[in-house]
């Protein structure tokens, strides 16, 4: 089967998609930290490139379910997140 794409679930809206097309977040000790690259090693959470999603896990401790530990999620989104208009636009 070619062009299958391995598919993540974001934390924060719960939705599916091509892990790519997301944001992958890992842990640096207990601090979440953005894996623009998506090559960190360790386990990783995904995001929609959205601030919405983003906050919506922070609030709702989808970091924190992903993880299975207290994550401490910066308060303001890393730059380069996008608003969820941006994001959503083509996948509803
Ligand atoms: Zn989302």
């Amino acid at each position: 089967m070619t062009g299958h794409e391995p598919l993540r679930r974001c934390v924060g809206c719960g939705r599916t998609a091509p892990r790519r097309s997301l944001q992958r977040w890992v842990l640096d000790g207990s601090a979440l930290v953005a894996d623009p690259a998506g090559q960190l090693p360790g386990r990783g959470a995904y995001t929609c490139r959205a601030q919405d999603c983003y906050e919506r896990a922070r609030s709702r401790g989808g970091f924190n379910r992903a993880f299975r530990r207290a994550v401490q999620v910066p308060p303001t989104a890393p730059a380069g997140l996008e608003s969820s208009e941006n994001v959503h636009l083509d996948t509803a």
